[in-house]
């Protein structure tokens, strides 16, 4: 053997065991190169760092499209995931720093079985029990709007049970907050999704913070998990045109990606929807915000990880651990210890909602121009020009991707289309027609300077003749000047038989 191939052989042993010890560390782990392209490179958000590729055995770096490219059978280990500079794979970075966890349950027995585990109410009824607080800020059902948030400043355990149960929309806590102040109450506990503790959390800390100068009332503040909320506005009204009864609805319950709406707290949901389905709804902020689990409160509490009537809870700070602790003693709650949490669940959840902006490249775009109006010239013949420069050698099946989706209220064909190739495709060209026998009709064109890599652009084709929905076969084509026709794809919408 000459020294070069010992020095290869050993090199590769080495390889081999740092390799092979961090797949150990990572056993039971579900990142994989999936969710790395799934997240970071799909997304655009990669740097073409290369670090995965130089990582694993069965990945090369692909210089044309700009990204990793497996050559082999991939094991689902996670390596890959695990070393790029895009991931979030810190605990930490996932949820935020904590004193301790633990999946809590209330004992009192008006609050069981309502939203979650009751945690919230109990630990404001205790707070009010042993005189630690002199009001609450909480969120109420509005009477006269059924099921609209009205911030509330509340003084008695009797009005925290009142106001138990999740509202699924944006509730001005704050503003209740700043009444409770100016009227002098001087120890509060303030209930809030995230993006409302973290406006509290600005007002005492930033130079120009309201609390910060005004500091006359210590406040403990109890976090909810949030994932999003949604206008009441546009929510409501879609769910009433649904046969919904609003003034019936006893609860609202997010869980496991659906929307439950019940008549009776104990029975089944009288609806549920998926919270896909109710994307449209959503408030726009929900979109840019990144906090799961209220990571600068005193103690934050959720559903998701610990199962049917409990809740997953996080204190945060020493006082948010020995008030839990205390109310668990004083027999208002029943603490389990951390590790009965589903963490995997929450930590899923809390990817999810960081890597969510990613993906807000979105152009919607209703820029299409009847083809009519700038007709190509039927026959024309060219001398051909001989291009000097080199067109991109790229499978063109790979430039674009497509989702379609008929929108039978709108009476559109609703199409997202990304670059899934790692340049911007200049000049593109997006024709779609109906199809009606053999001849093309209600010809549109797009046209679109510049889709940057990952980027996806929202079409809606009409659909409509005579104000009728019209379900037949559509066909779509995209071009650009450069590189040719690189999609072209004939759909049948016509419904299944
Ligand atoms: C908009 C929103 C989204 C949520 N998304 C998730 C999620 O994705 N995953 C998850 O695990 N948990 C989520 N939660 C938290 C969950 O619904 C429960 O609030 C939490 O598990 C506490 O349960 P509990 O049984 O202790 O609540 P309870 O004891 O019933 O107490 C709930 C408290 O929340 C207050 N409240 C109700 N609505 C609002 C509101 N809109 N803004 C501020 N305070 C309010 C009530 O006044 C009450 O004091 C969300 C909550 C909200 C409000
Ligand atoms: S084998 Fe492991 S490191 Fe390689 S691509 Fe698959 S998940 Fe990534
Ligand atoms: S490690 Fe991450 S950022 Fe670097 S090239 Fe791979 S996917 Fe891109
Ligand atoms: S998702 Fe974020 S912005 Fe939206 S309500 Fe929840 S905490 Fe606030």
């Amino acid at each position: 053997m000459t020294e070069n191939e010992v020095n290869q052989e050993q090199a590769s042993e080495k390889y081999k065991y740092s390799f092979d010890y961090i797949q150990h560390k990572l056993e039971g782990k579900k990142d994989s190169f999936g969710m790395l392209m799934k997240e970071i490179v799909r997304t655009g958000i990669c740097t073409q760092c290369g670090t995965c590729a130089a990582v694993c055995p069965v990945l090369e770096w692909d210089h044309l499209a700009g990204e990793p490219k497996l050559i082999g059978k991939c094991t689902g280990c996670g390596i890959c995931y695990n070393q790029c500079p895009r991931t979030i794979t810190d605990p930490h970075q996932l949820i935020g720093e904590f004193k301790s966890g633990y999946v809590a349950n209330t004992n009192i027995p008006e609050v069981i079985g309502y939203q979650d585990g009751g945690t919230v109410t109990s630990l404001i009824c205790y707070l009010f029990d042993e005189h630690l607080i002199d009001a609450a800020i909480v969120t109420m059902k509005d009477p006269k709007n059924p099921w609209h948030p009205v911030p509330q400043i509340i003084t008695s355990k009797d009005d925290a049970i009142k106001a138990a149960g999740s509202i699924y929309c944006h509730s001005q806590t704050v503003d209740a907050l700043m009444e409770a102040v100016r009227q002098d109450y001087r120890s509060i506990a303030f209930v809030g999704t995230p993006c409302n503790i973290d406006a509290v959390n600005k007002m005492f800390s930033s130079p120009a913070g309201m609390l910060k100068y005004f500091m006359r009332a210590h406040i403990l503040t109890i976090g909810l998990f949030c994932m999003d909320s949604f206008s009441p506005e546009a929510l409501y009204p879609y769910f009433k045109k649904d046969g919904i009864d609003l003034e019936k609805v006893v609860k609202m319950d997010i869980n496991k990606g659906k929307f439950h709406l019940y008549y009776d707290e104990d029975g089944e949901p009288v609806k549920s929807y998926t919270i896909k389905s109710l994307d449209k709804f959503k408030s726009s902020s929900c979109n840019f915000c990144t906090d799961l689990t209220s990571e600068n409160a005193d103690i934050s509490v959720g559903s998701v990880g610990s199962g049917p009537n409990k809740n997953t809870v996080f204190a945060r700070t020493g006082i948010g651990a020995e008030l839990l602790e205390d109310a668990a003693k004083k027999g208002y709650l029943t603490i389990e210890p951390f590790d009965a949490i589903n963490l995997n669940a929450v930590f899923f959840l809390a990817k999810l909602k960081k890597v969510a902006q990613y993906n807000i490249q979105k152009r919607k775009v209703f820029i299409v121009r009847d083809v009519e109006e700038e007709e190509e010239p039927k026959i024309e013949t060219k001398k051909e020009e001989k291009e000097l420069d080199i067109k991109p050698i790229i499978d063109s099946r790979r430039a674009i991707s497509l989702k379609k989706e008929v929108n039978e209220e709108a009476k559109t064909l609703e199409l997202s289309i990304t670059n899934t190739i790692g340049f911007i495709l200049e000049d593109l060209k997006i024709r779609i027609a109906s199809i009606d026998e053999v001849f093309e009709k209600n010809v549109w064109v797009t046209k679109i300077t510049e889709l940057f890599p990952y980027e996806s652009i929202e079409i809606d084709y009409p659909l409509e003749e005579d104000g009728e929905l019209q379900l037949g076969k559509v066909l779509i084509e995209a071009s650009t000047e450069s590189i040719g026709k690189i999609y072209s794809k004939t759909y049948d919408l016509s419904p299944k038989k």
